[in-house]
């Protein structure tokens, strides 16, 4: 399954199997979508990260850290 590797507001990176694109253009909460960062362990505003940014190890590590909740 294809996961999307997101940074939360406090720059934390995990990632998620459902990232749903489509949404962002509903402008109900910014940008960002709400779930629960794994490390700050409450509600963030996540944005997809940008790949071409991260080193292969973030990458890999963000993969192995998925999000512990998300809401639709
Ligand atoms: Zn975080």
């Amino acid at each position: 399954m294809e996961r999307t590797v997101v940074r939360c507001a406090e720059g934390h990176l995990f990632s998620t199997a459902s990232f749903p694109m489509q949404h962002l253009r509903d402008g109900r909460i910014g940008p960002g979508r709400l779930m629960r960062c794994p490390q700050c362990a409450r509600l963030r505003s996540a944005v997809p990260a940008d790949l071409a940014a991260l080193s292969t190890e973030q990458i890999s590590k963000a993969l192995r850290r998925e999000a512990m909740e998300f809401l639709a």
